[in-house]
């Protein structure tokens, strides 16, 4: 049997359950990039708030993969959120999804869903990669095979820049008021970027839709926080045994979450406050701060304990030297870059943050943490080493993240196995790995020379590239987890 709206009343009683009668549920949000990330986070702070406002439903779409679909339609949108500590799992079935769909076979679904009045809000969750922008500066990366397509077809999208302004556009030409574009992924100024990624497009289609995108959509940022590994086969077989009735789809996360949000909504918004989210002017110093300290740590454990061949977030932090290197690099390196407003609390934060890596309950894969690094370097590492390197201070850590990652981009191992790197990049990573040979010289100047990640200040400058490549000739000599153990900040 499968989790679905009849299953609800026989489920055990430890499991929470939908506190609405999912039938008044009414569409007002539709969500592009139906991942983990989104059905442990905003799914559940607007699962929160239906019970006293049902007009918040979320239309979630896939734009690549059925899967979720697949797992999710049956199920009537059903799925567990499992929340896993030492302490234990507490289990919860969200409602607010009232329908999947997947785009590449729904298109036309999708864009009337999105043009329809009622929709007032457009969130995002379609990873770094899905705004198909040049992550080094931000701008729309006119070249990318999907922009391309959507520009020569913008009726018929397949991009999420290409889906959100052919909406919009529909939207100007019957007079129904632009929706609110919510982006919660982990992109710098992530409602900036996206504004001025849909200008672009909208401009390249038409320069009147351009100037309307441009003064008419509202694109608050957001900093969003918690930590969603992908779900694994035991993850389902254990929540089914506990539900009784499968289901094919479980998330699992931790308890800490936080959802920092700009207040600017023309069409309204559901009352998230409510459910914890926090409303604010400027979201920039929030999104900083966990960009920096959270993912910075996070990429850095990812590559070095890859390589260090831990299998996991929390089995890297189980050595010493790691958390020793983490905590140094947050409050060394990362803090005296943050310009936080007065009250904000970075030391229990910090703190906070080594023991959720910690979590043995949650299995944190490093390969799936290192994935996209073309993506995320600029925003997690580089900002960080422009800001020390502009006011001469250490750049030590940061730059041994940066030599971790070209190490492991080169796709082979400790032990001469194959790491299967997936990255936008990848074929490009790969050449130059090959080209390079073992020479951390020539590997790293082949990568500095990719100005989509690096600019071109930062293969200028001396004191970068010198500390990048010696660190990576440390990590090809001694190995990631000798390197780390004995590191020394110079
Ligand atoms: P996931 O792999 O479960 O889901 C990714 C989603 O993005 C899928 O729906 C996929 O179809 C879509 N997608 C991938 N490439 C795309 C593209 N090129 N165009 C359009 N859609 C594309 O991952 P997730 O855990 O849901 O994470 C998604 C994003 O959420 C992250 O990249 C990050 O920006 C943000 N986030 C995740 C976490 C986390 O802990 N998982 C925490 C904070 C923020």
């Amino acid at each position: 049997d499968r989790l679905n709206d009849d299953a609800l009343a026989d489920l055990p009683g430890r499991v929470q359950r939908p506190a609405y009668d999912r039938t008044k549920v009414r569409t007002g949000i539709v969500h592009l990039g139906v991942g983990a990330f989104h059905r442990a986070h905003q799914a559940v702070y607007t699962d929160d708030v239906m019970a006293t406002d049902p007009h918040w439903g979320i239309l979630a779409a896939s734009l690549r993969s059925p899967d979720t679909y697949d797992a999710l339609q049956p199920q009537d949108g059903l799925y567990t959120l499992s929340v896993r500590s030492q302490e234990g799992e507490a289990l919860r079935v969200i409602g607010s999804i009232q329908r999947v769909i997947v785009a590449p076979r729904e298109t036309d679904d999708l864009l009337e869903a999105m043009s329809d009045p009622h929709t007032r809000i457009v969130t995002l969750t379609v990873t770094e990669k899905g705004y198909c922008h040049d992550p080094a500066t931000g701008a729309l990366n006119e070249a990318h095979p999907d922009i391309v397509h959507d520009l020569a077809y913008p009726m018929n999208p397949k991009s999420a820049p290409g889906f959100i302004v052919e909406a919009l556009r529909r939207r100007r030409m019957s007079g129904v008021p632009p929706f609110t574009v919510l982006t919660c992924d982990n992109l710098p100024s992530n409602g900036r970027t996206v504004k001025r990624v849909l200008t672009r497009f909208a401009e390249l289609v038409d320069p009147e839709l351009g100037r309307f995108v441009n003064d008419e959509v509202s694109c608050p940022s957001t900093m969003v926080d918690r930590i969603v590994p992908a779900t694994s086969d035991q993850d389902r077989e254990r929540i089914g045994g506990v539900l009784g009735v499968a289901d094919a789809w479980p998330v699992v996360t931790e308890p800490f979450t936080q959802w920092v949000i700009e207040d600017r909504f023309p069409q309204g918004r559901p009352a998230w406050e409510a459910a914890g989210a926090e409303f604010v002017d400027d979201v920039e110093p929030y999104e900083h701060m966990k960009l920096r300290l959270l993912n910075g740590s996070h990429s850095t454990l990812a590559y070095l304990g890859y390589l260090a061949g831990y299998e996991t977030v929390a089995d890297t932090m189980a050595d010493e030297a790691f958390v020793r290197l983490i905590r140094d690099l947050m409050d060394e390196e990362v803090t005296p870059t943050l310009h936080m407003p007065p009250g904000a609390d970075l030391t229990s934060y910090k703190s906070a943050l080594i023991e959720r890596f910690k979590n043995p309950a949650l299995k944190h894969r490093t390969w799936q943490i290192a994935m996209d690094g073309s993506q995320k370097l600029p925003q997690r590492l580089l900002g960080t080493i422009r800001d020390r390197l502009s006011s001469g201070a250490p750049i030590g850590r940061l730059s041994l993240g940066v030599a971790a990652w070209m190490r492991y981009v080169t796709g082979i191992d400790e032990k001469g196995g194959a790491i299967e790197v997936r990255d936008p990049m990848a074929a490009r990573l790969r050449e130059v790995a090959d080209g390079a040979g073992p020479s951390a010289e020539n590997l790293a100047r082949g990568l500095f020379a990719i100005r989509e990640i690096f600019g071109d200040d930062l293969p200028a400058d001396s004191r970068f590239t010198g500390e990048v490549v010696a660190h990576l000739a440390r990590l090809y000599e001694l190995g990631a987890k000798h390197t780390v153990s004995t590191f020394k900040a110079g």
